[in-house]
């Protein structure tokens, strides 16, 4: 059963109720939706929107209040097995974003000598940085995941369930593929940015709260061998490990898998045509877990499964 996309969208607030920290298989889902209908998530900042001035710092927040995900939606008829396309029809964001930096944390701690925070002003899609910099915004998710098969994952780590990827093709446009490993898939969004390059060096990028609108679609019986992001034009496969070489390697793997199953391709042949025609990205080095992407063209894949 599918609900037209013009039925007026259902909205999951952020209330204290409808925010989590993990991803958990055994959470209480705090709203069903069907395929195809649109559903609104209104996010928190990763800070829980807890910081306000440029007087309240990062450790203000704790730890356990960072990286806050609306959620989890329950998808009706999801189940294990099945693949998850969320599209991504709407971002919007705040009127300010913050970016907080901490000694000893991100790519280069050490250059960081006190902790600060910066407020980020972000009106009609620029972003205001300092007193002279002016940027076009670029808002996009990055927490956006569905719940692991066992255990929970805390909403600020990346895997293959998604969660923390901090990959910015993840925007307005895209669809997000993600694995679904309990019934209802239990979809959560949060951690949205204005504006974030990769690798996203500091640890944050101008962190904002906002909302975000989606519809789903299942792919039946049909997995991916890693999370997959469609763009326009091309698809990126996403990979998380300890290590950038670790991850780069893994993906490459994850990649050819796709390739070969979208293709009927020989795995050397679908190697060789994403060393001249994919590009290998950096996605984030700061999380618990790097995350790699590889920009694949539509023209090399041709269709999702
Ligand atoms: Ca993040
Ligand atoms: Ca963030």
């Amino acid at each position: 059963m599918t609900k037209s996309p013009d039925f007026p969208p259902k909205t999951l607030t952020a209330g204290q109720s409808s925010v989590i920290y993990e991803l958990c298989g055994e959470h209480t889902p705090v709203m069903t939706a069907v395929p195809g209908e649109n559903v609104v998530f209104e996010v928190l900042d990763c800070f829980g929107g807890l910081i306000k001035t440029e007087s309240d710092l990062f450790d203000s927040v704790g730890w356990e209040r960072i990286n806050p995900a609306t959620g989890p939606l329950f998808i009706e008829g999801a189940e294990p097995g099945d693949t998850l396309a969320v599209e991504i029809k709407d971002i919007e964001v705040g009127d300010y974003g913050i970016m907080t930096a901490v000694p000893g944390m991100g790519a280069r701690g050490d250059l960081v000598k006190k902790p600060s925070t910066m407020i980020v002003p972000v009106k009609n899609g620029l972003v205001y940085f300092g007193d002279h910099l002016i940027f076009e915004a670029r808002p996009m998710i990055g927490v956006i995941g569905t719940a692991p098969a066992t255990g929970s994952v805390p909403t600020g780590t990346p895997g293959p369930h998604g969660g923390n990827m901090d990959t910015r093709v993840i925007v307005k446009g895209s669809t997000v593929y993600l694995p679904v490993f309990v019934r209802g898939a239990l979809l959560a969004i949060g951690d949205l940015h204005a504006l974030m390059g990769d690798g996203e060096v500091l640890m944050c990028g101008v962190e904002i709260p906002g909302r975000v609108t989606i519809s789903t679609r299942l792919l039946r019986k049909k997995t991916l061998p890693c999370p997959v992001v469609e763009t326009g034009d091309a698809y990126y496969t996403v990979h998380s490990a300890q290590t950038l070489d670790e991850a780069a390697s893994e993906l490459v793997g994850h990649s050819v898998s796709l390739m070969a199953t979208c293709t009927g391709r020989a795995p050397e042949e679908c190697l060789a045509l994403l060393s001249i025609r994919g590009n290998l990205q950096i996605s984030q080095i700061v999380d618990p877990l790097k995350t790699v992407r590889m920009e694949i063209p539509k023209s090399i894949l041709g269709s999702l499964l």
